[in-house]
Formats: C-alpha cells, structure tokens, sequence
C-alpha cells in the first residue's frame, strides 16, 4: 500500500505514525510545505488531560507527549480589577512546535517518509492521489485536497465576527487566564495559557478592531499597544508574534470526508473546532486514530476503512463542534455580558459551551460554587447577610414588581380542549391544579381567548364573558389556598390559526365550514393552503381586538390572577402583524417593522393600562419564523426593545409556526439560546420556554443570567 499525505501538521503526522507503525510494508510519505522546525503558532491545550485512546494508539508517543504536557486545572477571569478563580478543570498544554518535533520524531523512527519544503498545488493532488493507494488530506483548514476535491467533499466555511491574534509571551502564566478589558477602542478579551511560552491570544470585535486602528497599525505598533493595555498582567515581559496577522476564525465543516474510494480529510481540513475550547488538536489525533481503526477493521478495503472513519467520528466530532460553536458565539457576543456583576459574568462564562453546568461546577470546585450559591442568594434577594448555606438558584425567589414567585420553575401546558363556549371544564382545572401542586414558582395557564373568534379550538378556554370570571377566580383561589404557586395567565387572539379543530385530530386541521367562525388577521391569506380566509382586519376591528384584550386584563384582574402574559407568538393574531409573511397590509400597521409592531404595541399599552399597576404584565414573543422571508431575529430584538421602553415585566420567547411553511432548527438548546440573548440585550427578566427535564439545566441556566424562570418538565 501507499500512502501519501498532505500536510504535516498533528492530524498528518499522527495518522502516518500509527499507519506506518501498525502496517510496516506499507510506504508512507509525508509532504509538508514548511521545513521541520517551523511551526506558527504558540501552545495548545488539551482541555481533557487524560487522552488515553492515545495511550492505547501509540503508548511511545503518548508517553512523550504527555512527559512535555505542563498540567494545571484552575481558570481565572479577570475583569472590572477583580479575579475570580475556579479549580478542577484539569487542562494539560504543549508548545505547537515541541508536539511536532515529538510527532516527526516518532513518525521517522517507525519508518515514515517526511518531505518537508514541499507545498502540494491543486494540480498535483490528482497525480499524487492516483499514485497512491490512500490519498489524506491533512492539509489543514485552507486545505487544497478539499479545494481540489470539492463537489464531493461539499464544505462550507464560514468565517466568526471576530478578530483574533496568536501571541506569546515569557511571562509565567500558572493557570488559564481569560482576561476582559475595556478601553476607549472597546473590549478586548485574552486567553492565556501556561506553556515553555506562555500563549496570550487577544480577540476582540470588528469594531474595537478598527477603533483601535489594527487596521493600518503594522506588528510592532500592534504588539506596544497591547503591552501597554495589559501591562498589569504581563509585569515588564514582551508580547511576541510568528507570522503575525489577525483572523476570523473559520468555521470548516463537509458534507463529507471522503472523495472517491481513496481520498480522505482529516483534523481542520475537515473540521474546525473554536481554540476557545482546546480541542482541535484532540480531534485531529483522533481522526488518525479512528482512521486506523477503520483499517483494523476492514483490511485494505480502503473505501470501508474511509466509511468507518466518518462513521464513527461525525457524530463526536459534530457534538464537539456544537460546544465550540456556542464557545464562539459568547466570545463573539462578550459585550452582551458587561453590565453583569463580575461573580455572574465569570459563572457565565465557565458555563458557555454547554459543556460544564452547575453540578459540574459543584464537583470541579465546590468551594467556588458554594460561594457563588451564596453570592446568587444575596443577590437575588438583596439580603443584607449572606447566609452560610445558600440555596440553588433554582429554588431563589423572583420579584416581578409586586408578585414574588418562590422559585424560578415554570409549568405550563400546552393549549387544551376542555372548555365549552370559553368556560373552563372542570376536568381542564383540575389538571392545571394538579401541576400547581408539582411546586412551580409559577403556574401558566395555556392560551386562554380575548373573544370567541380568538379562540384556537371550540374547546379553548377563554375570559371573553363577564360569565367566565367566576370559574377562573375559584381556581386561583385554590391554587392560592393549597400551594405558594403564583398563578398566571397568557392571553391570545389565536387570528388566522383559529376555528380549527380538537387538537387530538392533528395541529390546524379548520373545522368543517358550517362550525368555523369568522377569523381576523392582519392581510386575509389562510393559514393553511385551502383553509379559511380570515378577513383582514379594518380601523373599527383593530380598536374591538385591542378592547377584547384590556376587558380580559381586567376579568383576569378580578379572578385575581398575579401574573398576565400577551401571546405575540406563533402565528396568532398580534405575531402575524408582526411577520412579513401575514402583513402585506400598507396602512399604518403594514410595511416598516416599526409600522407591523405598532398594534401589537398598542395592545400592550391598552392592556398595561386595565391590567392593575402592582401586578407584573409579560410577552410570549416570536424570536424568528423560521422562514428566510418572515421575522428576523435582529428585529424581533428590536420588538423586545420596544416593550423593554414601556417597562414589560417578563419576556418569554417561542418560535416558528408563523406559516406551515417553516425550516425549524430542531436544537434542544434553541429556546434557551434565545432566551439568553433577549435577557441580555434588553434587560427584561426572561422565561426559558424549552422545557428543561433536570434541575441542573434550571440551576445553571438561571445560575449564569441566561434565564430568569425556565418552563419545567420533569
Ligand atoms: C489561535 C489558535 C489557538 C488554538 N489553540 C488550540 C488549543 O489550545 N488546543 C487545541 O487542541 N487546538 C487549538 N487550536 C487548533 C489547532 O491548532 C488545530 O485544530 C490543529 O492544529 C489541527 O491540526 P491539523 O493537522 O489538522 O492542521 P494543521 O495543524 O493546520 O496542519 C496542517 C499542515 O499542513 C500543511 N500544509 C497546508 N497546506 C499544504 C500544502 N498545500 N502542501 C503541503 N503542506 C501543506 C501546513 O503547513 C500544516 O503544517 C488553535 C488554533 C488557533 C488558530
């Protein structure tokens, strides 16, 4: 067999070692483009220290590498001059370079041919590819054998917001440092690590990048301003640059890995991993790793070996992908945290990737968490002592004007049949009593009518009847009388998603025409294709929607309910003024995004005004319609905004079925994602809507500032 690859990086060089090592008849040859002893970059961390399916791959190697590991486990992030460590991560790091004289070393003494000096242009990857038996591309994330080979690789890369540059430093770092700071350019963010060097990796936004001038300043210029910035934190040492120059950094994934029956990607050129998270190196040494395994298992049968490989590295590769996609995104993002206090940004922080949660926490370093626990309760509370023994944020209370919710649990359920002409069943009550036994801080009702055209079912209930308050009221009483659960209610026109059937007989499926009722909606287009046409809606309707709505704030009010939240979600009524896909209209409701939110506002100022002053008055709001065409995220923001300007208690945000046609992003973590954004951005306390199963999830999601209530569902 043959066996050439391109590029002698750690994926190159490691797969060649294990091949050649495994199968020594076979003639391995390396070509890399820079000579042995050249390597850019600085350290590199291993964020797992353990990396025993090295040990098992190459016990020499993993011996000599884990021999030039430097360890340490505690993170500090420095910020507004204060300091807050958190142990028990258990990092291990190497210079680049010293890996790659291991990795060349070991690759020689088992017989592999290296070729150094020699750069592989597009031309010459089909000669080498049909020369050898095994073509890898190892060629790192601008690899020419993808380039050459991309119909059937299918990459896509696409390149992060922010700037970075690769420095190191001889200042002795002992733990991983992040470090955020703020000048008159903006905030500038440090990840530096220990190693023979120290690495010392700034990254900031396009912005800060260009208010500083980086730009036009060239190297040495570059390397005074930032010695200058954080002279605090290198005490006199010199920053220092290889091949220096700013990126983005691009985000490389492939369709597939393979091209052919004989060539394949391995490490960043087919996948790349944000450094944030320490893990490009692992992956391209385990790429080698299961590349060989695909050999042990299929013999020379090349093209099985190359469909085991991806097989069984996607779906890790793909999970670790995630984690340093949403690494990315906060470091993208860090402006979005300042105004936190120092404890709950650097909590954020260490919980960003999804990776580490607050039992984690717990375990890594239970001191640090049991502090932060404690600094949570007083935060939380505003007491003045803090106590010895904190309790979980989960279970700390939540003052929303003058309701205060025991807990930061949700429960809610989904919009129900049982109720007859907008009276609630009995048996619908009784489940919801049921889930206000379960302990939430708060208890939510699914979406109750503002009128009978408003309703989603005929068996939706709803406050639209002087009739209807009694039942409700009766309800919350007991609810008040038998458990600590604040008891809210959402209000929905259901608009053009109206007149439709039980849910048991499938989502949107409209009654039989002699039982619908007349639906309203902003521009008369159905809901379905064949539906009802909605009438669109003129002066004297709008004026009607919106009194329907401030009449039930007030019957809510008298049921005494303490918590009232406006459905602007999901395609009802007011998102559909929202959403160009349902407004077409050109009054003054129709076309601007200012013009489609002014009657979903003016609901809400008409509700804020019935609705009693003391009592907390939140919004279900439509995050994005999953339709390339209909709401954006960007102006969704701009929404919650608006309702953060007229003092909007609570934020709950949903997403999609604004129209059947949707391409939902089916992410456990979407909602949450969301949510987090929303609450940052705008400063209004925000209710997690995916339902999260453990109190871990809650803890961590309330714990870093991500959420302030989550919906849950054991
Ligand atoms: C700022 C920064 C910090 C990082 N920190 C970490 C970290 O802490 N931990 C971690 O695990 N990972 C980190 N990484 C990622 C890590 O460097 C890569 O994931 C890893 O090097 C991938 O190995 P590779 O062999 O696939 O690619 P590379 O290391 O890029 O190697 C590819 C090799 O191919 C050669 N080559 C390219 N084109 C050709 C050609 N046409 N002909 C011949 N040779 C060619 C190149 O010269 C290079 O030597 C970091 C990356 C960056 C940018």
């Amino acid at each position: 067999m043959q066996v050439t690859v391109v590029g002698g990086g750690p994926a190159g060089l490691y797969a060649s070692l294990l091949l050649k090592k495994e199968y020594p008849d076979w003639n391995v040859t390396v070509y890399e483009r820079d000579p042995a002893d050249n390597t850019y970059g600085w350290g590199v961390v291993f964020s797992d220290a353990t990396l025993s399916n090295l040990k098992e791959a190459d016990t020499v190697s993993h011996e000599r590498i884990t021999d030039a590991f430097v360890r340490w486990d505690p993170i500090d992030v420095h910020l507004k001059g204060e300091s807050i460590r958190c142990g028990g991560h258990t990092f291990a790091g190497i210079m680049r370079a010293d890996l790659l004289q291991l990795l060349q070393e070991r690759s020689r003494e088992v017989g592999v041919e290296l070729i150094h000096g020699e750069t592989i242009e597009e031309d010459d990857v089909d000669e080498l590819a049909a020369e050898a038996d095994l073509l890898i591309g190892a060629d790192g994330l601008n690899s020419t054998v993808r380039e050459t080979h991309e119909e059937s690789f299918r990459p896509s890369v696409s390149d992060g917001s922010a700037k970075f540059a690769w420095f190191g430093t001889a200042k002795p770092y002992d733990v991983f440092t992040f470090i955020f700071r703020e000048n008159e350019h903006g905030l500038w963010r440090v990840h530096a690590y220990p190693g023979r060097m120290s690495t010392f990796i700034v990254e900031c936004t396009q912005e800060t990048w260009e208010a500083a001038g980086l730009d036009e300043k060239g190297e040495e210029e570059a390397l005074a301003y930032f010695e200058d910035l954080f002279s605090d934190h290198l005490e006199g040492y010199d920053l220092q640059s290889k091949l220096y120059g700013w990126r983005n950094f691009p985000v490389v994934s492939c369709g597939s890995w393979s091209s052919g029956d004989d060539i394949v990607l391995l490490g960043d050129a087919a996948h790349t991993a944000h450094f944030s998270i320490g893990s490009g190196t692992k992956l391209a040494l385990e790429d080698a790793i299961s590349l060989l395994d695909g050999f042990r298992e299929h013999g020379t049968d090349v093209r099985s070996a190359l469909n085991y490989y991806e097989k069984e590295r996607r779906p890790r590769v793909e999970g670790l992908q995630d984690a340093a996609e949403r690494s990315q995104t906060y470091f993208e993002n860090v402006e979005r945290y300042w105004d936190m206090e120092p404890e709950q940004f650097a909590y954020n922080m260490l919980t960003r990737s999804g990776r580490i949660s607050y039992d984690s926490l717990k375990q890594r370093d239970v001191g640090y968490a049991d502090d932060y626990d404690r600094w949570f309760e007083a935060n939380a509370t505003d007491a003045d002592v803090t106590p010895l023994a904190a309790r979980q944020p989960l279970n700390q209370s939540l003052t929303l004007r003058e309701t205060t919710l025991d807990n930061r649990l949700t429960v809610t359920r989904p919009p129900s049949n049982g109720s007859t002409d907008g009276r609630p069943g009995a048996d619908y009550l009784d489940d919801l009593r049921d889930r206000a036994r379960d302990g939430p801080g708060l208890l939510l009702t699914d979406p109750v009518a503002v009128s009978p055209e408003g309703r989603i079912t005929p068996g939706t209930p709803g406050l639209y009847d002087d009739s209807h308050v009694d039942a409700w009221a009766a309800f919350v009483d007991d609810v008040h009388a038998e458990t600590d659960a604040a008891v809210g209610l959402q209000l929905v026109h259901a608009g053009r998603r109206g007149a439709t059937r039980h849910r048991e007989y499938g989502l949107d499926r409209p009654l039989p025409s002699g039982d619908r009722w007349e639906l309203y909606a902003p521009s008369a287009k159905p809901y379905v294709p064949g539906g009802p046409k909605p009438t669109a809606v003129d002066a004297d309707d709008c004026d009607r929607i919106r009194d329907d709505f401030a009449e039930a704030a007030e019957r809510a009010a008298e049921a005494g309910f303490d918590y009232l939240q406006l459905h602007a979600g999901h395609g009802y009524l007011l998102s559909s003024f929202l959403s160009p896909l349902t407004n077409d209209r050109e009054d003054e409701f129709g076309g601007s995004l200012e013009a489609r939110m002014r009657y979903p506002l003016s609901v809400f100022d008409a509700v804020r005004e019935a609705w009693p002053d003391e009592r907390p008055l939140g919004t279900a709001l439509q995050a994005t319609d999953w339709n390339l065409s209909g709401l954006k995220t960007r102006e969704s923001l701009q929404v919650a905004q608006a309702l953060a300007d007229r003092d909007c208690d609570l934020l709950s945000i949903v997403a999609g079925q604004a129209t059947v046609r949707e391409r939902p992003r089916y992410d456990p973590t979407v909602l949450a994602d969301f949510t987090e954004t929303y609450r940052n951005e705008t400063g209004v306390p925000a209710l997690s809507t995916n339902y999260v199963t453990t109190y871990d999830e809650v803890n961590t999601l309330v714990g870093a500032g991500r959420a302030d209530l989550c919906t849950y569902r054991p």
